[in-house]
C-alpha cells in the first residue's frame, strides 16, 4: 500500500513556521519581508501562478507586489523594471514569472536580476554556488522536491535515482542536489533523447519525473516499491467538473500509485512545496537585508 508524499499539508506546516517568524520580526517594529513579481502577458497558467504566490505571501505576513505587463513589452521596460527592483530597499526578493514572450530573451532578463534579490535561483552566481554547495538560493521546485523527501524521512543514501527531464528550473538542478553529500543519491539524468528510457526508470529507487508529458509514466515503467516523485502539471478539460477542468501529472496515477511506496499526488504534491521554497528563499533574503 503506498503512502502520500503530502505536499499541502507538508506546506502548511512550514507555512506556519515562516508566519511565527515573520510576526516575531514585525512585533519587534520591523517591516515584513517583501516578494515582487513581474508578470508578462495573459497566460491563464502564469497568472494562477502568480496569483498563488501573492496569497501565499499574504498567509505568511509579507508584502507583495505584483508588476504587470502587457505581451508586447519590450525587454528594456522590463529590464528598466528590473534595474529599479534591484535597487529598491524595501524588496528582499523578486521573480520574474517564465515564459516570457517569445521576442524577449529569457536568459539576458534572469541575467539582469542580482543574485542577492533572485528568490528564484535561476541567475547563473545562484546556479553556480548551488553547483559548488555554495550558500545560494536553490530554485524553488527542486528546494521543494528537497524538503518533501527528507520531511518524510525517504532513505536517499546510495539510492538510484532517475530524474526524466533536464531543464534548467527543474530536472537539472534537482539531479544535482540528490547526487550532492547529505542525498548521496546515485543520479540518472533522462531526456528526449535518451535511449531505453523504460529500462532505466524500472531500476529506479526514487523516480522525479519533470517532463511536461501527461500522464506518460505508466506502471510498467516503475519498479515495484519506488519512490515517485511527479513534477508534471496539466489542466485538462473535464466536463463533469464545476471547474470544467482536471489536473493530471506527468505519471499515470490511476496505475502507478499502487506499485509505489511513497507517491506525491496531482495536484497536493510537489506545486505547494514549490510556492512554500519560494517564501522560504524570500525570509532568506529578507534576514541577510535586514542582518538578522
Ligand atoms: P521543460 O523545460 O519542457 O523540460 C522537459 C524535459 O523533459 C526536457 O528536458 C525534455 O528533454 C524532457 N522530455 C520531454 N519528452 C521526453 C521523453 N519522451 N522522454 C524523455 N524525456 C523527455 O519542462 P519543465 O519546465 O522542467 O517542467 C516539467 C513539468 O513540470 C511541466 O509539466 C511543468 O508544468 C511542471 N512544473 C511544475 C512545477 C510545480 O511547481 N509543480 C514547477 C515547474 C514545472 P529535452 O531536453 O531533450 O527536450
Amino acid at each position: 500500500m503506498f503512502q502520500l508524499l503530502d505536499g499541502k499539508a507538508t506546506a502548511i506546516e512550514i507555512k506556519n513556521r515562516i508566519a511565527n517568524e515573520v510576526r516575531q520580526y514585525t512585533q519587534q517594529g520591523l517591516r515584513a519581508p517583501h516578494l515582487a513579481a513581474i508578470l508578462v502577458g495573459d497566460d491563464g497558467a502564469s497568472q494562477t501562478y502568480v496569483a498563488n504566490k501573492e496569497k501565499s505571501s499574504h498567509e505568511v505576513g509579507f508584502t507583495s507586489s505584483v508588476y504587470r505587463y502587457a505581451e508586447g513589452t519590450s525587454e528594456r521596460q522590463l529590464l528598466e523594471t528590473i534595474d529599479f527592483l534591484n535597487h529598491d530597499e524595501e524588496v528582499d526578493g523578486f521573480i520574474v514569472q517564465l515564459p516570457l514572450p517569445g521576442h524577449i530573451d529569457e536568459q539576458h532578463i534572469i541575467n539582469a536580476i542580482n543574485p542577492k534579490k533572485d528568490v528564484d535561483g535561476f541567475t547563473p552566481v545562484n546556479l553556480g554556488n548551488m553547483m559548488l554547495g555554495e550558500d545560494c538560493f536553490v530554485p524553488a521546485t527542486p528546494k521543494g522536491i528537497c524538503t518533501l523527501l527528507r520531511h518524510y524521512e525517504i532513505e536517499t543514501e546510495g539510492r538510484h535515482c532517475v530524474v526524466i527531464g533536464r531543464s534548467n528550473i527543474v530536472g537539472t538542478p534537482v539531479a544535482n542536489l540528490l547526487s550532492r553529500k547529505g542525498f548521496d543519491c546515485t543520479v540518472t539524468l533522462c531526456h528526449s533523447r535518451t535511449q531505453h528510457l523504460s529500462a532505466l526508470t524500472r531500476q529506479a529507487d526514487i523516480l522525479v519525473v519533470a517532463m511536461g508529458k501527461p500522464e506518460f509514466v505508466t506502471a510498467d515503467m516503475v519498479k515495484e516499491g519506488a519512490v515517485v516523485v511527479d513534477v508534471g502539471i496539466h489542466r485538462v478539460a473535464d466536463a463533469s467538473r464545476k471547474s470544467g477542468f482536471r489536473l493530471l501529472g506527468d505519471v499515470k496515477h490511476d496505475e502507478v500509485d499502487e506499485r509505489c511506496s511513497w507517491v506525491t499526488p496531482v495536484p497536493g504534491g510537489v506545486g505547494p512545496l514549490t510556492i512554500v521554497s519560494l517564501l522560504e528563499n524570500t525570509l532568506q533574503a529578507y534576514k541577510r537585508t535586514m542582518a538578522l
